[in-house]
């Protein structure tokens, strides 16, 4: 300052360039600012929730058309992918040490993000990489090359969603527009340093991470397509067994059950457990072999896991893959069917559908746009590519 003496308890400075700070750190001068400085690191976000917000802010006003949903979303895990390390499992102690090990980059992203352990894991384990989520996100505070240091910077994700909008294919800013300039974006090598990392037990695979991202958009698209369909979710046949073997529990002791709606004791509903039958036992096998059985295993599971909820899918794996791929299949013909509508209502056949039809189409539609806010381009948008990746032959 030419013309004033300032007296300054402390100033802050600040750089986005790490190659700039080690430079500073190699010039003659930079022995006496050491003892003067605190440095205080900043990383690349590595919270997808919070990358997307960094997106989001004024969006609407610069793209020009509408934010399909999840578009920002989906830019949002790859940047946040692209940023991660593997944890360095030798820092961790017996058990912790395996679960940090196995961790893959979607699952440390979804730990980061909200929390949530793999579904893979008991809830034991589960628990246990939890309680420890504090460690691994400091773990690397110490290193150099410290987690968040390297990989896509949002200024860079900016300019993937801005370019993403101008995509003529598409009515809407779309998660397909977003994930085709990724796709672009990893080709390009030598442009962005990032992409010449190595790869680390699948950390640090960009373009992998593309396909990653797409595979969670498309989890989310077919769970909102099926609920605006009214189809049977994952929960419900959970939910499905459970009642099963309640029913089957009163069966093997010649017990009654009480009816929930009408609050009636009921003899065990042998309709709705032959139907469950039908689909999960061997065609050869004894109904009533198959009952014992379930209820026995049932007991055993409790008396080895005395703590926490029963998790049926843990205890028959196999019963749960044969319900699985029943409503899979199930699913997949309904959701063919009337996903095939959706897209005549939209184009130029209309008038060939009946009128019952057409309600159905506008139900769908509009339970799309209600709970999610898909506008109908993009909601055919995303009808087409499900059906292309999800629900082809
Ligand atoms: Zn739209």
């Amino acid at each position: 300052m030419n013309h004033f003496l300032l007296h300054l308890d402390s100033v802050l400075i600040a750089s986005s360039n790490e190659k700039h700070l080690s430079a500073f750190k190699e010039m003659g001068d930079f022995a006496s600012f050491k003892g003067r400085i605190e440095l205080v690191r900043v990383p690349y976000l590595r919270r997808v929730q919070e990358e997307q917000r960094v997106y989001e802010f004024r969006l609407k006003e610069t793209v020009g058309k509408h934010v399909a949903p999840h578009a920002t979303w989906v830019a949002a895990v790859w940047a946040v992918l692209t940023r991660l390390k593997k944890p360095v499992t030798d820092r961790y102690k017996s058990d912790l040490k395996k679960l940090a090990d196995h961790l893959t980059p979607l699952e440390k992203a979804r730990l980061y993000d909200d929390g949530g352990a793999p579904d893979r894991l008991s809830n034991q384990q589960a628990r246990e990489l939890k309680k420890h989520l504090q460690e691994l996100w400091k773990e690397s505070d110490s290193y150099p090359n410290y987690e968040g240091r390297t990989g896509a910077s949002a200024r860079e994700l900016k300019t993937v969603i801005s370019n993403a909008a101008q995509n003529p294919g598409y009515k809407c800013l779309t998660p397909q527009a977003v994930l085709e300039e990724l796709e672009a974006l990893t080709r390009d090598k030598s442009v962005y340093e990032f992409l010449q990392q190595e790869v680390v037990d699948g950390y640090h695979d960009h373009e992998e991470f593309v396909r990653v991202a797409e595979g969670e958009y498309l989890d989310v698209l077919d769970e909102e397509v099926r609920e605006a369909m009214g189809l049977i979710s994952e929960k419900q046949y959970r939910t499905m067994f459970e009642r099963y073997v309640l029913h089957v529990l009163a069966w093997t002791r010649g017990e009654r059950l009480r009816n929930p709606h009408t609050s009636e004791m009921e003899r065990p509903d042998e309709e709705m457990m032959a139907q469950t039958e039908s689909i999960v036992m061997a065609g050869s096998e004894d109904r009533r072999e198959f009952r014992r059985g379930l209820i026995s295993a049932v007991g055993a599971h409790r008396l080895e896991h005395t703590e926490g909820e029963l998790d049926y899918s843990q205890i028959f794996p196999d019963i749960f893959r044969h319900l699985r791929d029943h409503f899979f299949d199930e699913r997949k013909r309904t959701l063919r069917k009337n996903a095939e509508k959706v897209l005549r209502f939209l184009g130029d056949e209309r008038g060939q559908l009946s009128s019952r039809e057409q309600q159905q189409v506008a139900d769908t539609l509009r339970g799309m746009q209600e709970k999610s806010g898909y506008c109908e381009n993009c909601a055919k948008d995303g009808i087409v590519l499900l059906l292309s990746k999800r629900y082809t032959d």
